[in-house]
């Protein structure tokens, strides 16, 4: 038996979900949960999971159009479905199943998210995350930067069992390590499960830890079932987590290094002050965001 497990402090259903734009239907786990609130999981700032959803075929592609971002980073994970985006530096591409965007928006740039035309001309099932993971404040100002981090550039860790992986997104298991760059320490990866299969995660006590089931059901340190779209929200009272498939699963694991700076957040800006804040409207409002079109 294991005595430095870490306590489960809470396996939270999803949230009644709600529209970004008119083409993400996503639950927010945080910061919107009081259980996790703004800080609970720093660095990551929010999580929108949008669980699985039949799109009906469209021939004018639903999304969100053009908005700002400032401060931090968005990590879109496609599990279904295509998304197009566009910004106002000229950068535009597709997050495919399987592939995952890390933007930094920094600075601050003007983006838009839609399902992309092809995928919204048929129709079929969309299931995706979107992460924003929190700067710390000296690099609050870095320059707009992309990972496309496709699927065969993430790393894939075979468990014993030869079939069940690990496919790491940022961060490292066992030495081998993910492909995402990150501005402090932070453990991004899917678990890829067969039906019985187990894993061990280790990460430092102080780190932030949960798990969103994105398949299946999983069983955590040998003691709570998770269901299918339930995130596992974990203390700090140990360091390790054991995780069963009860049935086939795959499983978004999330840890990271709190970062314990003040935080004054406000729609898609997220900074240290109120002043940081007003200047990020008045920047947006006199154009140094760029200009893209709608
Ligand atoms: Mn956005």
């Amino acid at each position: 038996m294991n005595n430095n497990l870490k306590s489960i402090e809470a396996i939270l259903p999803p949230p009644h979900f709600h529209m970004v734009g008119d083409g993400f239907r996503v639950h927010n786990f945080f910061p919107s949960q009081p259980k996790i609130g703004l800080v609970g999981m720093s660095p990551f700032f929010l999580l929108d999971y949008g669980s699985k959803w039949l799109v009906p075929p469209s021939d004018t592609p639903r999304g969100v159009g053009v908005h700002p971002h400032r401060g931090f980073e968005t990590v879109t994970i496609a599990y279904h479905g295509k998304v197009a985006h566009h910004d106002s530096f000229g950068n535009s591409g597709v997050i495919g199943e399987g592939d995952v965007q890390w933007m930094t928006a920094g600075a601050g740039v003007l983006h838009k998210e839609f399902h992309e035309k092809e995928f919204s001309r048929k129709g079929g099932m969309f299931q995706m995350v979107q992460l924003w993971v929190n700067l710390p404040a000296k690099f609050k100002m870095t320059p707009v930067k992309y990972q496309a981090i496709e699927n065969k550039d993430i790393k894939k860790v075979l468990l014993d069992d030869g079939k069940s992986s690990l496919d790491l997104i940022a961060g490292e298991y066992n030495g081998a390590k993910g492909p995402a760059f990150t501005f402090s320490p932070v453990n991004l990866f899917n678990a890829k499960l067969i039906q019985g299969a187990k894993a061990c995660f280790r990460f430092n006590k102080n780190f932030n830890t949960g798990m969103l089931v994105i398949e299946g059901e999983v069983k955590i340190n040998n003691s709570k079932t998770a269901p299918e779209n339930h995130f596992i929200f974990f203390g700090h009272d140990g360091e390790d987590i054991a995780i069963e498939a009860v049935a086939q699963s795959v499983v978004l694991v999330l840890s990271g290094e709190p970062i314990h700076e003040p935080i004054a957040s406000y729609g898609p800006f997220v900074m240290n002050t109120q002043a940081e804040i007003k200047q990020a409207y008045e920047d947006y409002n006199n154009g140094k965001f760029g200009y893209l079109e709608d």
